[in-house]
């Protein structure tokens, strides 16, 4: 593909700031008049023109079952397929053979947001969230172990459907 080069001339003479200026002060004008967007944060976390979007990828959440077990079988799909490389897994077999997950954590900090584990679960046991106040003053705090994943309230995130790609 060939690609077109624009050369700009300088101006021969000396031409005036005046019409630029005016323009500029036009710009701030209007938007001194214009309605305000800001938000109240944190008394206020959304409006009738803002809610955060289903479709946010925040903090994980684990499902659990009716007993109120996580619903990972240890597949080791997440960890495989996981970008950042923040899963870490250790699967365990009961008795019967059921794996289970003896230690699954998942580094916030490292992660981002992409998805996959979510898409990628089997048993729909791992989710991002619609979520996002998970500020530490500790790194060592951003490592969710299995209980606190699965501790997680906050509405999972719905994924990207190819058939509806803006989410209406
Ligand atoms: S959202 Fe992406 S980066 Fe984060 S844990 Fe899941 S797969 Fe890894
Ligand atoms: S993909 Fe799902 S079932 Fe498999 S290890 Fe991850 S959370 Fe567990």
């Amino acid at each position: 593909m060939a690609i077109n080069v624009k050369l700009m001339k300088r101006p021969e003479r000396d031409v005036s700031y005046l019409r630029a200026s005016l323009k500029g002060m036009a710009i701030t004008f209007r938007h001194l008049v214009a309605p305000k967007w800001t938000m109240q944060y944190p008394e206020q976390k959304s409006t009738d023109d803002y809610t955060i979007s289903q479709r946010w990828r925040g903090t994980h959440r684990m499902l659990t079952d009716e007993q109120g077990r996580a619903k990972c079988v240890a597949c080791g799909l997440c960890p495989q397929i996981c970008p950042a490389n923040c899963i870490k897994l250790v699967p365990g077999e009961d008795e019967e053979g059921h794996r289970y997950p003896l230690i699954y954590e998942i580094d916030e900090f490292r992660c981002v947001f992409c998805g996959y584990c979510q898409e990628v679960c089997p048993e729909e046991a791992i989710h991002v969230g619609v979520h996002y106040e998970n500020s530490e003053y500790q790194r060592g705090r951003f490592v969710y172990d299995l209980e606190r994943l699965c501790a997680q309230t906050h509405p999972v995130s719905t994924l990207w459907d190819p058939s509806d790609p803006r989410g209406e």
